[in-house]
């Protein structure tokens, strides 16, 4: 294995690099092979960004043809056809069978983009400046969004101030039994609460690096009453759970619930191309033409490959296959939560966007490299990296599914016979 030119010359800050000690060079649906041959079942598939699976041919195909002649691949955010395309099908296959009528607005390509024109606007339109975020949040690298982010790392890292957000206790935490949503709308009503109305609540419906953390469907409801009965924006960050990772498009669509925006990135496109909307409710679209930009926000390639992942939408066969993987995988943890009660405390998250909550992080670092020795990619999180994220891709076929959990399945009964 030649990693030369990683070791000699890439900065220490690659991680993924070292965890998954291989060079990888092709891959297909849920299967990614290193160069001398050999296959990895992806249960990370991007952190979320391939949830389709690697070259989905229906996402790929339409792609790969438009690159081929000489269309247009970057247009700022100029009228072009694939773009036009790509509002249409968004439109037709995503929110009109959801009774939605977002705006879109394209900022640049990345989770964060959208997180910070977000925010941008909720200030913009409420001439509020802070912001209510949840405790384990993570909302990405750039200022406002790691500012807007729980983990005590990730907010150092800006190395300034951040100002401007109240933290507040997510569902669940610090136990079931305390009413963060009770808690908040008091302290909004409350003149004596010392903390000023913000300009916006966001919240993750899963929090995926959080530790797949779950909000139910009642708090979510009642966070959305909270919102509008004190004049607040709703913003949830979709950019993980969202583009059909729990088995719905919009993660939230399970609490029939319509948020005032919503962010989308991550497995967008369907092909791992960087794209990322903000979805806007149009009374608060009221940014001034060219008052937020972006260099990169006319991605055509992506626009072309989004556009072919939202037809997938439309096709009831498709549906049908991700909610039945979603049952299977969510059956497959069940059993492994029973089999290993020594390294496994309890089952996270929801649909395909699943974890299981471990012991300890030593457990969780031993599976992780048990898994890689024998064909498996998985990854941790949580604020204390003790809860092994499982992020099949949503289209990935059943005996690729069994072989993963299979691996899993070993790694853990060798730390549960090891202790
Ligand atoms: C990944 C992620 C982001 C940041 O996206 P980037 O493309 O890395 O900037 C924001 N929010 C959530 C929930 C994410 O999972």
């Amino acid at each position: 294995m030649n990693t030369d030119a990683f070791t000699a010359h890439e900065s220490n800050v690659c991680r993924y690099g070292r965890s998954f000690p291989a060079v990888f060079t092709r891959a297909l649906g849920a299967t990614i092979w290193e160069e001398a041959g050999n296959p990895y079942i992806d249960f990370v598939v991007g952190s979320g960004a391939l949830n389709y699976g690697h070259n989905n041919p229906d996402i790929i195909a339409p792609a790969i043809e438009y690159m081929v002649g000489e269309n247009i691949l970057l247009s700022l955010d100029m009228y072009t056809v694939a773009k036009r395309e790509f509002i249409e099908v968004f439109v037709d296959s995503i929110l009109k069978p959801r009774g939605l009528s977002y705006k879109i607005q394209f900022p640049g390509p990345t989770g964060t983009n959208a997180n910070e024109a977000a925010l941008a606007l909720a200030r913009k339109h409420t001439g509020r400046s802070s912001v209510m975020a949840f405790t384990n949040a993570f909302h990405g690298m750039s200022l406002g969004s790691l500012a807007v982010s729980g983990s005590a790392s990730t907010r150092e890292l800006g190395g300034v101030a951040r100002h401007d957000v109240i933290r507040v206790p997510y569902d669940g935490y610090p136990s079931k039994a305390f009413d963060s949503a009770s808690y908040i709308d008091f302290v909004l009503g409350d003149p004596g609460s010392g903390i000023e109305k913000p300009a916006a609540i966001i919240l993750e419906t899963i929090q995926a690096e959080g530790g797949l953390n779950t909000a139910s469907a009642a708090w979510l409801t009642e966070i959305q009453r909270i919102c509008r009965k004190h004049g607040v924006v709703m913003i949830v960050d979709d950019i993980q759970a969202g583009a059909g990772r729990t088995g719905d498009f919009f993660s939230f669509e399970f609490a029939d619930i319509d948020p005032d925006i919503v962010c989308l990135s991550k497995s967008l496109s369907g092909s791992g191309s960087p794209f990322s909307i903000v979805l806007i409710r149009p009374d608060l679209d009221i940014w001034n033409p060219g008052e937020h930009s972006g260099t990169f926000r006319g991605n055509n390639f992506a626009f072309v490959s989004a556009g072919a992942m939202c037809k997938l939408w439309s096709d009831t066969q498709f549906t049908a296959g991700v909610e039945r993987t979603a049952a299977k995988l969510q059956r497959h943890l069940d059993r492994l939560v029973v089999k290993f009660p020594k390294c496994i405390e309890q089952k996270r998250g929801r649909g395909l966007m699943a974890g299981l909550k471990c012991r300890s992080q030593a457990i969780v670092g031993r599976v992780h490299d048990v898994a890689f020795e024998n064909g498996l990619l998985i990854e941790s999180s949580g604020p204390n990296r003790d809860v092994i994220k499982v992020l099949p891709p949503i289209t990935i076929t059943d005996d690729e599914l069994d072989h993963g959990i299979a691996i899993l399945d070993h790694a853990l009964e060798e730390q549960a016979n090891g202790d």
